[in-house]
């Protein structure tokens, strides 16, 4: 028999799901959407859960332009796979991928709102929290891209990143170095320097972090900057400031991506994009991005004591000079603690075998030549000049 399924459509280099119809074909699918059409044959197909409370069948295979996904919400396309020759791995993989967290989830959510409902709150907070918990798990992560590009183009606008060659290529080099040294991140990095004077730097969901020129030029040396891009990069891997936007965001929406709308992240990202860059984390979040910072940072092969020694100048600022800390640093009046847990942790574990950055830190770090930012997925110094 022959199928025709809808799917959302995930193309490489495109962090934009595009709805599309697959159709079964005797060696593979047929895939259809707007801009085009392909096929994928069974053997090149991977499948997995995800969405939601797993709620959702993906497909994965090569696409003309490179590898596509195929978000299912549907699992009609499971039986209507069956009698064809398939991989003994695909099918092994399709067998696995039977339902079951949809309906945990929407019980979940019923218990939240009757908990809200009867005012209980105990019973509605904590229901909330765990209800918000697992819906930032299951986020497949082209939709956290797609969110944390939407805050990109939305907080940036206003301001112009530097598109000087060497100080790009110098926090090319830190942050890349931090990336490699991670367990197969769930997608790309993208390191970009805003023209501010301001001691800081901000990751947003999906890989986009932002160091601010000030923060460059307050650090001495390379290593205090990897230990502030490897604490930021953290944020971005545990989901952070992802779980704070779900965690802000409508019952009505939270229940949408419990029962797996597809449209509910494309919700949050216009309502609350915007928001991400500002809201601040609590200390729980902060001690966990410094806890496993530090220990990208001794990965990565940077010296660890940069990143408390930074902490501490930027405290010494603040106390001598009445100059505001920086956001990563903004528990107050716990900066102490985090400052002196680092340091114990580095008591323990030593200095570790730095390797040093081949670069002159003064001089790359000398100018920023600002331009516009036009596209937060475009690589700054290295189509421009000088
Ligand atoms: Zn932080």
């Amino acid at each position: 028999m022959q199928g025709e399924f809808g799917c959302t459509l995930f193309l490489p280099g495109s962090a934009d799901g595009r709805p599309a119809s697959v159709t079964i074909r005797a060696n593979g699918f047929s895939v259809k959407h707007e801009g085009g059409s392909f096929e994928i044959p069974f053997h090149q197909v991977q499948a997995s859960k995800g969405g939601y409370g797993d709620s959702m069948l993906i497909l994965s295979g090569p696409g003309p332009q490179g590898p596509v996904s195929m978000y299912f919400a549907d699992r009609g396309v499971v039986s209507g796979l069956s009698g064809y020759r398939l991989s003994p791995l695909l099918a092994s993989q399709l067998s696995g991928s039977g339902g079951g967290g949809k309906a945990k989830w929407v019980l979940l959510v019923l218990l939240v709102l009757a908990g809200i409902g009867y005012g209980l709150y105990w019973v509605g907070a904590w229901g909330f929290g765990k209800a918000v918990d697992l819906a930032v798990e299951h986020v497949p992560p082209e939709w956290e891209v797609e969110l944390g590009k939407q805050a990109a183009t939305e907080t940036l606008t206003q301001q112009r990143v530097c598109g000087n060659v060497a100080v790009n290529g110098t926090v090319n080099d830190i942050g890349n170095r931090l990336v490699a040294a991670l367990d197969a991140p769930p997608y790309t990095f993208r390191f970009k320097i805003v023209d501010s004077p301001d001691v800081n730097a901000f990751a947003l969901p999906g890989g986009y972090v932002f160091v601010n020129y000030g923060l460059l030029q307050k650090a001495a040396t390379p290593d205090e900057v990897a230990g502030v891009m490897a604490h930021e990069i953290q944020h971005a891997l545990l989901r952070h400031g992802l779980r704070n936007v779900v965690g802000r965001a409508s019952i009505a929406i939270i229940v949408g991506l419990a029962v797996g709308d597809v449209q509910g992240v494309g919700g949050l990202a216009a309502g609350l994009a915007g928001e991400l860059a500002a809201l601040s984390f609590s200390r729980e979040q902060e001690e966990e991005a410094d806890r496993l910072g530090l220990d990208l940072v001794y990965r990565a092969k940077f010296a660890p004591g940069g990143m408390p020694d930074f902490f501490v100048k930027m405290k010494d600022e603040e106390e001598k000079r009445g100059i505001a800390l920086p956001s990563f640093l903004s528990t107050h009046p716990d900066t102490d603690a985090r400052i002196e847990a680092l340091k114990a942790e580095i008591t323990r574990r030593g200095t570790g075998s730095p390797e040093p950055l081949a670069r002159d830190w003064a001089v790359s770090i000398a100018a920023c030549d600002p331009i516009p930012l036009s596209d937060p997925d475009a690589e700054a110094g290295k189509a421009e000049s000088p």
